[in-house]
């Protein structure tokens, strides 16, 4: 770390603020994702205030320092990955949740607010945060923020960007901007909002989220319908909006997720079929929306069975948890893509051929209402043909969603790790774009460099 820049972080701020101590670096180096490249920061900087960001990110400016935020650290892509020389502001303790209006159905908060403990302070007063990533108990809102995240409520509530209304960003020269408005609607200029949404860091520093709330639903039905493969319960997703009722969680879990739900479980999921469909329906009209969603479910094959409030937490909590404790290794990786939900049942078999073709194994599960789907691809080995092999796999099971309609990420962000396929779904000139705005708020370069976003080359 430049010591000139270091003892000024030092002056501004306490010394339980700073860190250079090795475990600290280590500790900040990756986030969950796979590792492609990575250094240990030169320090490590816990803002506990808007004024603390502000000083942090003027004084990088002023050393030219790269800055990597950091919430949770539960990133997928590699997004929080710390680079060379970097400092990583980790925001964690700005989390306090600084207005909770009922009446306008909408909470202001700091970035380093747990998703779970907004809702669990909305549900004080009948709302709810809608966004749930699997990793709501842990990850903040300004990385879910950052990150777009969805969720498995997403199918009816919509993604984070749906319920982001307005942004309080530090920007790269550590100057304040307030973005957006109060209220669900809201015109007025470029959608500022929605452009840092899902932007990693790259932009700006996401210091305070007014959100949208929903009321929490007064009735709660949930159906688990086993099919005897998985590409039945994919066409069941087809059937379910055919018959015109809208889920708020529609989960898709192949056999082999089943089989490996119950080995780490302890459940019996694959005894009750070959692939499940996990479906809940929210509100007032959800006893209804389970009569109807059964008959066309049963029509269609599927095993139909309602579950009791405390089963049904349990499945969903299952279905939560599939990551389970894995982190994403050389040797396995879990993906993300969405192809149109017409697709999926295409998506899915090719999936399959495409895994017993190059010799690796293969575990689907899906946010598949939203036609979003999380493949994990494994080989036994770390030999150089067995990764050789998986990275053949993944390679294709990207090019095959592009060639579906689909986008190479649905929900986890671009990071590092997913750089090497951006150029597949966007063309060079709209990248180029991309780059324009990218300078134009972060002209030296210093948030998040290497992150979302590829490099000019020489050509370009
Ligand atoms: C078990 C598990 C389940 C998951 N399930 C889901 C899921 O269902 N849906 C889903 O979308 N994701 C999921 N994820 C991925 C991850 O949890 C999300 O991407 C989440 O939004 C990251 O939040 P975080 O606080 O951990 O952010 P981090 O990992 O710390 O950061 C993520 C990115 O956001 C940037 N960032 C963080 N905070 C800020 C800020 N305040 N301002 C600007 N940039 C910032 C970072 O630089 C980085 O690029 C899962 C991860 C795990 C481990």
């Amino acid at each position: 770390m430049n010591p000139e820049f270091e003892h000024e972080l030092r002056a501004a701020l306490r010394a339980d603020q700073v860190s250079t101590a090795p475990g600290d670096l280590a500790r900040h180096a990756i986030d969950q994702g796979p590792v492609t490249d990575y250094r240990e920061p030169a320090a490590v900087v816990w803002a506990e205030t808007v004024a603390d960001v502000q000083a942090v990110v003027r004084g990088a400016a002023a050393h030219a320092v790269p800055v990597v935020a950091r919430g949770a650290g539960t990133g997928v892509s590699g997004g929080a990955h710390a680079t060379e020389g970097c400092l990583v502001l980790n925001l964690e303790r700005m989390n306090r949740i600084l207005e909770l209006n009922a009446a306008d159905e909408i909470a202001r908060v700091e970035p380093g607010v747990v998703n779970a403990d907004l809702n669990a302070a909305a549900a004080a007063h009948g709302l709810m945060y809608a966004p749930d990533p699997a990793s709501f108990k842990i990850s903040t809102i300004g990385g879910n923020v950052a990150t777009n995240a969805g969720g498995l409520r997403c199918a009816k509530y919509g993604v984070t960007r749906d319920a982001v209304l307005a942004l309080d960003v530090v920007l790269a020269d550590g100057s304040l901007i307030h973005t957006g408005h109060r209220t669900f609607k809201g015109v007025a200029g470029y959608d500022l909002t929605g452009l840092f949404v899902g932007s990693e860091g790259t932009l700006g520093i996401v210091v305070g989220a007014t959100v949208r709330l929903r009321y929490l639903p007064a009735d709660v039905r949930t159906l688990a319908v086993f099919f005897p493969d998985v590409q039945g319960a994919a066409a069941g997703v087809l059937v379910l909006g055919a018959a015109r009722v809208q889920p708020c969680i529609l989960e898709l879990l192949d056999g082999p997720s089943l089989a490996e739900l119950d080995f780490r479980n302890a459940s019996t999921l694959s005894d009750r079929g070959g692939a499940l469909l996990l479906i809940q329906f929210d509100g007032l009209a959800a006893d209804r929306e389970v009569v109807i969603a059964r008959d066309a479910l049963t029509n269609l094959g599927g095993n139909v069975s309602e579950e009791d409030p405390a089963e049904a937490g349990y499945l969903v909590e299952l279905r939560r948890n599939n990551r389970g404790m894995d982190v994403d290794t050389e040797n396995r990786v879990g993906e993300d893509v969405a192809v149109p939900r017409s697709q999926l049942v295409r998506y899915i078999t090719a999936l399959e051929d495409m895994a017993a073709r190059h010799g690796v194994g293969v575990r689907v599960i899906a946010h598949a209402g939203d036609g979003n789907l999380h493949p994990t691809f494994w080989v036994p080995g770390m030999d150089t043909g067995s990764i050789a092999a998986l990275n053949r796999a993944l390679d294709e099971s990207i090019e095959t969603a592009l060639a579906l309609g689909g986008t190479i990420t649905g929900e986890h962000g671009i990071g590092q790790y997913k750089l090497r396929w951006l150029p597949l779904e966007q063309r060079e000139d709209v990248l180029e774009l991309q780059r324009r705005i990218k300078d134009l708020f972060d002209p030296q370069g210093i948030l998040n460099p290497g992150k979302a976003l590829t490099a000019r080359t020489s050509r370009s």
